[in-house]
């Protein structure tokens, strides 16, 4: 078969292209962004991908390819669960028809996130089984047994991946790709009506499944148990974890090690390892989810790993953290010499954002806040500018300026980016107009999704048609043009705006540089 270089985002969605999905739905978020973009790369048009407004509408999508009977692709990234969670766990709940399979790539040591979480969790949370590649090459072929998984139990499988893996690039073998499902409905078309009295039937489906997923997990080829001779340690090692423990031990593995790329926890598998090795040291990225639960509520001091130190408790793994942990001494691969200075992140020359924040800086002088969201313009909060002074979630920066406003705080400013505003913003806005809360809302319109690396916005032409629809004041929504020669003029529109005693709404729409070069060159090819 075809050998392919690709990275550990790419293989999950060759390896879905070739288990047959009939639809791929993604948010981008880095370090899941590449799943989608690789789908709409290689895939025949017959294939429905498209970018989604958010992850709960991509999982809903999703969802619903599958109740028509075919194999459906969801990825985000982690903090994207969060906001698909509600449909991710009444999934569980409804069961799948089709396969479905959630790619999460989780961001320890958050390169470009708010937060470590990690979505193994998530699975437990929700009762569904969790696959954890180690490789791409892994990636690859765990895509297709989870799409069998998935259809032998009727369920969702999470598959999770990390950074690191995400984005390394290794051989692929591939293997016959195999046809569409046929458009086949569910036989029991009370399974997918959460009423309550089908949804307790249904919970009750999912409790009773957990000792298959568990017996799964004991059978899958990808846990696995390798003997060792010196039993005065054992290892865990969890997906990508495993390929770090291997690159240590080359030739020949010293203790026991469990592979574990499979959850529920194989428990025999576990079981056989603790009672034969004197302590047990958990080598896992993210959370230590396998660990406490191997040392319990009361601790069991022969299990080592992030909880006890062993391992950074924060942070991604690293082989030279895994080498501390099993007692073995490298050299870092490379060291960054000493003319590599550090170079924070910073707006690109030219962004129409760093216009807007100048004009918002000059409107509000030292009155007020500005609360903020999640892209580009988040750089902002950083020297020079200086000009922002939250960020927790997407969508967050209008729902914080509302209640910063109910609680009397004037000037209040939401600034979100155009995609944000279509992702979650516009719900924050339309509890703002429903009371007529004294906000001003700056949607900066760079007409893409430009942190990601330029997806399309949902928002592209919309925007003022998207606020009249939410029922913002006409005479309240003012666009402007964030460049130089128009500051004094877009500093006056602001200043009006923020002034206005109920909701307004600025856009400063300008296209992001990079697109704009990207789109430039296209052209000139
Ligand atoms: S990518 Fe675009 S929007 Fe983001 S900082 Fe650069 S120019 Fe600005």
């Amino acid at each position: 078969m075809e050998r392919m270089f690709l990275l550990g985002d790419e293989a999950v969605a060759q390896g879905a292209l070739d288990s047959g999905i009939s639809g791929a739905y993604a948010y981008p978020g880095t370090p899941s962004t590449e799943i989608l973009e690789y789908v709409q790369r290689i895939a025949p048009a017959s294939i429905h991908s498209r970018w989604s407004t958010n992850e709960k509408t991509a999982l809903e999508a999703a969802l619903g390819m599958s109740y028509a009977g075919k194999r459906a692709l969801v990825s985000m990234k982690h903090v994207g669960l969060n906001v698909a969670a509600d449909p991710f766990i009444n999934a569980a709940i409804s069961g799948a028809n089709g396969g479905l399979l959630v790619a999460v790539a989780d961001d320890p040591s958050m390169h470009s996130s708010q937060n470590e979480q990690d979505s193994r969790f998530y699975a437990d949370f929700a009762g569904v089984p969790c696959l954890e590649p180690s490789d791409p090459q892994e990636a690859y072929d765990i895509v297709g047994y989870g799409f069998e998984l998935s259809e032998r139990y009727r369920i969702p499988v999470l598959v999770r991946l990390v950074t690191r893996l995400a984005h390394s690039r290794a051989p692929v073998e591939r293997k016959k790709a195999r046809e569409e499902n046929g458009l086949r409905l569910p036989e029991d078309s009370r399974r997918f009506v959460l009423l309550p009295a089908n949804a307790r039937r249904n919970y009750s489906r999912l409790v009773e499944l957990q000792d298959a997923f568990t017996a799964a997990s004991e059978e899958s080829r990808f846990n696995r148990l390798f003997p060792g001779a010196d039993r005065t340690l054992g290892i865990i090692a969890a997906g990508l974890g495993y390929a770090y423990v291997r690159e240590l031990y080359p030739d020949e593995l010293p203790h026991p090690l469990l592979k574990i790329s499979q959850y529920p926890l194989p428990r025999e598998a576990v079981k056989e390892l603790m009672e034969s090795c004197d302590e047990v040291v958990v080598i896992e990225d993210g959370y230590p989810f396998i660990e406490s639960r191997l040392r319990g509520l009361f601790g069991n001091p022969r299990v080592h790993g992030r909880l006890d130190g062993r391992l950074p408790r924060i942070g991604e793994l690293t082989p030279e953290a895994v080498a501390a942990a099993l007692g073995i001494e490298i050299k870092p691969a490379f060291a960054p010499g000493d003319l590599v200075a550090p170079r924070p992140p910073a707006l690109c020359p030219g962004c129409p954002h760093a216009d807007t924040f100048r004009a918002l800086k000059e409107a509000l002088g030292d009155r007020g806040r500005v609360f903020s969201d999640i892209g580009c313009y988040t750089l902002a909060a950083l020297p020079p500018y200086e000009a922002v002074d939250t960020c927790i979630e997407m969508g967050a920066s209008i729902g914080m300026a509302k209640g910063a406003a109910d609680a009397g705080l004037h000037p209040a400013v939401a600034v979100i980016g155009d995609s944000t505003f279509t992702h979650s913003g516009i719900t924050g806005l339309l509890d703002c107009v429903q009371e007529g809360t004294p906000v001003t809302v700056v949607i900066l319109d760079n007409l893409t999704v430009a942190m990601t690396g330029g997806q399309p916005s949902q928002a592209t032409d919309r925007l003022e048609s998207i606020c009249r629809g939410l029922g913002v004041d006409p005479d309240h929504i003012r666009v402007i043009t964030p460049i130089g020669p128009r500051h004094e003029e877009n500093v006056q529109v602001l200043r009006e705006e923020i002034d206005h005693p109920g909701v307004s709404v600025v856009i400063a729409r300008r296209e992001c540089v990079q697109t704009a070069a990207r789109r430039a060159r296209r052209r000139a090819k």
